[in-house]
């Protein structure tokens, strides 16, 4: 009998694959807390979370309950000209963890689509008043997914070169560190003086695909007033740091000026379920209310608010909030602060850096984004049991909050043993 990945390779088209050089994927059978098994039984600790989504761990039954007992009564039905409890209830304990500026949530089914979303209320937020502003504002390397509006966003330029032409306009900025942070402003400020300008879309503190680089809240702080200054919408996309990756909720509770929309998907609903939202503040939205029906935000998708995603979202912030998961925040936090204590030193690290959960290891060894040496090091950590996607030459680790101590020390040891042999 041919094996699963024998029988993917005659069907399949994997994302992010180059399929004439890429090595078959691997078959997964089975997950469970921060673990991923293959047929043979095999385990490989999450070390990323599966791209950062099942922070409670693999089938929590917190969550996989919540689903189960929702699908004995409402599957779905379309969110258009109808309501539901889940979302009902969904909306309301997100307005308990948003910034208090946050006022309604609109629902779409991936991370991209939000922030496409984002985007189009920023542009028709003007164009019901009138104006035409059509220029959008994003750091340089930041990702915002592939949709169209999303991809027009996105900085990095390995995933959008054919479709360059297609975007929409953009004027990019440096991310803010303390010794640049005058010359970003300036750069903003004549940015905003020459371009009609929409929305500034930013990853706030921790640009993920671009290999987990971190930036200055206050800097971020100060481009998000300068924006407003300018009657500007900021959007916060916290597809990647939402939910408590940073330290805090979200990462924009580091800030004290509050975007006007933030995009929130993957660790949403404990990673089982694609769903995502759009927030905003009750400006954005009043600027949709009229007698015209046009003015109105006419986009949707299907699957808008799905039952089944609601229920493991609203499971998803019981856990956020308990005692052993905020205590396990904590602790991981703490190992990754010694990690980094004790690596930042060694002659392979270029810098090592952490945020909460993330932790980020530069190595001191030349490459490009999808280098051999990035594969190299993926095969090193999957043949030691550890899933970790090294990002370029950044080795990042951002566990599930369960991930045990045991498994936490196996995967810092298994980096140390990588400093040694690369
Ligand atoms: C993953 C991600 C996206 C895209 O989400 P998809 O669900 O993959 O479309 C957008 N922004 C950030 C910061 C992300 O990490």
């Amino acid at each position: 009998m041919k094996s699963l990945s024998e029988r993917d390779q005659k069907h399949l088209w994997h994302p992010l694959t180059q399929h004439q050089t890429a090595a078959p994927p691997l078959a997964i059978v089975k997950a469970r807390g921060a673990l991923l098994f293959d047929k043979e039984g095999k385990a490989y600790i999450d070390g990323i979370a599966s791209w950062y989504t099942a922070i409670y761990g693999h089938c929590n039954p917190h969550v996989t309950d919540a689903i189960a007992r929702q699908m004995q009564e409402l599957d779905f039905v379309m969110f258009s000209g109808f309501t539901h409890e889940p979302a009902i209830e969904l909306s309301e304990r997100l307005m308990q963890v948003l910034p208090e500026n946050q006022a309604k949530i609109f629902f779409n089914d991936n991370g991209s689509t939000a922030v496409e979303a984002a985007i189009k209320m920023a542009l028709q937020y003007y164009h019901n008043k009138g104006e035409r502003r059509d220029t959008l504002i994003a750091f340089e390397d930041g990702f915002h997914g592939d949709t169209f509006g999303a991809m027009s966003a996105s900085g990095l330029s390995s995933y959008n070169g054919p479709f360059e032409d297609f975007l929409l306009k953009v004027e990019r900025i440096p991310i803010p560190q303390p010794d640049t942070m005058d010359e970003v402003l300036e750069q903003l400020e004549r940015i905003l003086n020459h371009n009609p300008c929409a929305t500034f879309v930013f990853e706030p503190l921790v640009q993920g695909a671009a290999g987990m680089k971190f930036h200055d809240a206050q800097g971020l702080d100060l481009l998000i007033q300068k924006c407003h200054e300018h009657d500007v919408l900021c959007i916060a996309d916290e597809i990647m740091t939402g939910f408590g990756k940073t330290g805090k909720n979200f990462a924009v509770d580091y800030l004290t000026h509050k975007p006007d929309i933030i995009c929130l998907s993957k660790a949403l609903t404990a990673g089982m379920f694609p769903l995502s939202i759009t927030s905003c503040s009750q400006k954005v939205f009043d600027a949709f209310l009229s007698d015209e029906v046009t003015k109105g935000f006419f986009h949707a998708h299907t699957f808008s608010a799905h039952p089944l995603g609601c229920a493991a979202a609203i499971a998803g912030l019981d856990l956020l909030q308990s005692d052993e998961i905020v205590e396990r925040r904590i602790a991981i936090g703490k190992h990754h602060q010694d990690f980094v204590t004790q690596v930042k030193n060694h002659k392979k690290v270029k810098e090592a850096r952490t945020i909460g959960v993330i932790l980020a290891i530069d190595l001191a060894v030349e490459t490009n984004r999808y280098g051999k040496l990035r594969d190299e090091l993926y095969r090193f950590f999957m043949d030691r049991g550890v899933n970790l996607r090294p990002l370029g030459n950044t080795v990042y680790v951002l566990p599930p909050y369960v991930i045990t101590e045991a498994q936490l020390q196996k995967i810092y040891a298994t980096i140390l043993e990588a400093l040694d042999h690369f």
